[in-house]
């Protein structure tokens, strides 16, 4: 890629010497609404920005699994994912649908965002939840994000929150950069070719993942819009997501996606997870909250942390109230993954061990944060035990989700402990065997295992060997409208 930011808005006007009268922020403002200015008028112009008033778009999505493949370095595994969004600018709904596969899973799912009328519907579990805090800004930010005409009309209503960032020479064209915050998400800076003034490129920071690149390409105009018809996604540098828009329709009416499939059962309500702690056997902790958790055993003079996700430090922070005084020496991270990893660097701190594979060492040293960090590895098997507890770890690799991944197994008190294999949601029904599912249960069966509680990285609700039986003896609900949306 050829970009070279050339000046950036501060040291440009330092050296041009601003006049007394206009400070940086005024000059910055003023600049950010003549760029917006030429934008809405090369993207069709106010009147027909404003008389878009829904949006229906299906798309192909080719996806780069970046620091998610099975291995821990590139080549990124590769996968297909079907996607339809449907939008009401003026009443705030969405619709999504996705369907694929990928990491060893197969999903079938979308939301509908309807005010009260919100849903939660998965097609491969074959349920409809209604949702009790539907948030449509969150859940419409992705599809407005990678839709040109949308990102306008945002940048229009928000305007008075827009700056001038600088200019950069892109593939040899000068661009203006301008940010837009959007009601959610980190800030984004939207590059406009100063020649076209067309929207090309779009950045936003997302640490601790790094940066996140948009390339909005072949635009093609509908009701004298200009939609771009693909788009390239780049995380750090490498791709991670190419779009394929199939079909867009502009200002029809919702109403036949607000219905739930007849097909679908209903099921209780989604609710917001908070972050909470369970004691599920003694000295035994679940710690965490939506959708994210650690596992936390307290040993005759230490703790053992399982996990190594993002919530990390705010757990460590709640097993001091249960735990005070004792030191966590080993943190174990179950698998490569860039969101299993981040809490490397807090049990770094803490002075813990990192219980790894060879295999990870680079991508856990960079999470870890210091050179120093202790490391140790796992060769199929490793025992902790204090003389009267044992935490035995074994690697279950490979499975179509990674090719070295740690399951954690207490014996005397029958639990296990899985990441990515086993998908339990927080209530209601337990959904059908994924690939992943029937790995796990393969490897449980294989090392003769006698349990009584699964408990995940994904999940606050400690389940049984009931509950994966149910999951491998049900159909995919889907089965017979497979790939369709
Ligand atoms: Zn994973």
């Amino acid at each position: 890629m050829n970009r070279h930011l050339i000046l950036t808005a501060a040291a440009l006007l330092l050296a041009s010497g601003a006049a007394p009268a206009e400070s940086l922020p005024l000059q910055s403002v003023n600049k950010a609404n003549a760029v917006i200015d030429a934008a809405i008028e090369a993207h069709g112009g106010a009147a027909a920005l404003d008389a878009l008033r829904t949006v229906v778009q299906k798309q192909d999505f080719v996806t780069w699994a970046t620091g998610q493949s099975r291995r821990p370095g590139p080549p990124w595994d590769r996968a297909e994912v079907s996607n339809f969004n449907a939008i009401d600018l003026e009443n705030e709904i969405f619709v999504n649908h996705n369907a694929g596969e990928g990491g060893g899973f197969v999903f079938d799912q979308g939301v509908i965002i309807n005010g009260e009328n919100s849903w939660q519907l998965n097609h491969f579990s074959g349920t409809a939840a209604p949702m009790a805090e539907p948030d449509y800004a969150t859940q419409s930010g992705p599809f407005i994000r990678v839709t040109a005409p949308l990102l306008i009309r945002q940048l229009q209503a928000r305007r008075q929150a827009a700056h001038w960032l600088g200019e950069a020479e892109v593939d040899g064209r000068m661009h203006d950069i301008v940010t837009l915050v959007m009601e959610t998400g980190p800030g984004l800076a939207l590059y406009f070719d100063r020649q076209s003034h067309m929207l090309t490129r779009m950045e936003r920071a997302l640490p601790p993942f790094g940066q996140v690149e948009y390339q909005f390409l072949d635009y093609e105009t509908l009701g004298g819009v200009p939609f771009n018809q693909s788009l390239l996604l780049f995380v750090n540098g490498e791709p991670n997501l190419e779009i394929d828009v199939l079909e867009t329709q502009i200002n029809q009416p919702l109403d036949a996606w607000l219905e739930i499939p007849a097909a679908l059962e209903r099921v209780g309500e989604v609710r917001p997870d908070e972050f909470a702690s369970q004691e599920i056997d003694e000295g035994v902790f679940l710690i965490g909250g939506n959708g994210t958790y650690s596992l936390f055993v307290e040993m005759a003079d230490h703790v053992v942390a399982i996990e190594g996700t993002v919530v990390v430090p705010d757990a460590i922070a709640e097993l001091r109230k249960h735990v005070a005084d004792k030191p966590i020496r080993y943190g174990v991270l179950t698998h490569h993954h860039s969101d299993h990893i981040p809490g490397a660097a807090a049990y770094a701190k803490e002075g813990a061990t990192l219980v790894t594979f060879k295999d990870n060492e680079a991508v856990v040293r960079e999470a870890a944060g210091d050179p120093e960090a202790k490391l140790q590895f796992v060769d199929q098997r490793l025992s902790l035990s204090d003389g009267s507890r044992t935490i035995e770890l074994y690697d279950i690799g490979p499975t179509p989700h990674a090719e070295h991944i740690l399951i954690a197994y207490l014996p005397a008190e029958g639990i296990v402990w899985e990441a990515d294999h086993f998908p339990v949601p927080p209530t209601g029904v337990i959904p059908p065997a994924v690939p992943v599912t029937r790995a796990f249960a393969e490897a449980l069966e294989r090392l003769d295992l006698e349990y009584g509680k699964l408990v995940g990285a994904h999940s606050p609700r400690v389940a049984g060997p009931a509950d994966l039986a149910t999951a491998l003896s049900r159909q995919p609900a889907n089965a017979a409208a497979a790939g369709g949306l």
